[in-house]
C-alpha cells in the first residue's frame, strides 16, 4: 500500500468481557418515542426516518470510567438524547424483522448529542441536519455488551440524569419502531455491513447540557455510561 497521506485510525468501541468492535457506519432514528415525538411538535405513527453521524464521532468510554466531550462550537443549545444503540454483526439488505435479531452483535448506552439550535434553523429552512447533528464528538457511547451474554433487548428502563437529576426516562418498549422493525426499515434504503451502528431514538425530556454537567446514560442489562462535558 502506498498511501500519500496518513490513513485514519479505526474507530474502536471496547466490548463488555474483552475485544474491540470496529465502527463503520453510525445510522440514527428520528423521532422513534412518542412523546418525544410530540415534544418535537409531531403526532402519530410515521415511517421511521435516518440521519448518520460520520464514524469518528463516536466517543467510547470504557466500562467504569467518565468519559467527557467538548462543549461544540457554534452552539448555544448542545442536547442531550439518550439512546439504545445496536450494534450490527452481520450485513445485510432488505432484512426482514423476523429474521432481524441474527444481524446484531450487541447493545450499547448511546448520547446522540445535538445542536438544537442549528438543527432547528436547518429544518425552518428544508436544508440537511448534518451541522445539528454530525459534529465531531457528537456520539458518546459505552462499551458494547454482546447479545449472546445480554440475550435480545426489548424492554427495560432507558434514563439519563445530568448533575443527579432524571431528565430522560423511559422504557424500550415504548419505541414506537422496535430494533427489529428497525433493521428492516434501514436494510431497505442501505446494505448493512458488519460494524454499523444505530441509534435507535430518544425518550422525550431532551433538554440543554452546558460546560461543567456530568450527564449518567443507564439502560437494564448495561451498565452506566458517564460523560462530562468539558
Ligand atoms: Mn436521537
Amino acid at each position: 500500500m502506498n498511501l500519500v497521506i496518513p490513513a485514519a485510525p479505526p474507530v474502536l468501541v471496547p466490548v463488555d468481557g474483552g475485544g474491540q468492535f470496529p465502527v463503520r457506519r453510525v445510522y440514527c432514528v428520528g423521532r422513534n418515542y412518542v412523546e418525544h415525538a410530540q415534544e418535537m411538535g409531531f403526532t402519530g405513527r410515521e415511517p421511521p426516518f435516518f440521519f448518520l453521524k460520520p464514524a469518528d464521532a463516536v466517543v467510547a468510554v470504557a466500562d467504569g470510567e467518565t468519559g467527557s466531550m467538548p462543549y461544540p462550537s457554534l452552539t448555544q443549545n448542545l442536547h442531550h438524547e439518550v439512546e439504545l444503540v445496536v450494534a450490527i454483526g452481520q450485513g445485510g439488505r432488505d432484512i426482514a424483522a423476523a429474521d432481524a435479531a441474527a444481524h446484531i452483535y450487541g447493545y450499547a448506552i448511546g448520547l446522540d448529542m445535538t445542536r438544537r439550535d442549528l438543527q432547528g434553523d436547518m429544518k425552518k429552512q428544508g436544508r440537511p441536519w448534518c451541522i445539528g447533528k454530525a459534529f465531531d464528538e457528537s456520539a458518546p457511547i459505552g462499551p458494547i455488551h454482546p447479545k449472546a451474554r445480554v440475550g435480545e433487548l426489548t424492554s427495560g428502563r432507558i434514563e439519563l440524569k445530568v448533575n443527579g437529576a432524571v431528565r430522560q426516562t423511559a422504557d424500550l418498549s415504548q419505541l414506537i419502531w422496535n430494533v427489529s422493525e428497525t433493521i428492516e426499515h434501514l436494510s431497505k434504503a442501505w446494505a448493512l455491513q458488519p460494524g454499523d451502528l444505530i441509534y435507535t431514538g430518544t425518550p422525550a425530556g431532551v433538554a440543554a447540557v452546558v460546560r461543567g454537567d456530568l450527564m449518567e446514560a443507564t439502560v437494564d442489562g448495561l451498565g452506566t455510561l458517564r460523560v462530562g462535558v468539558r
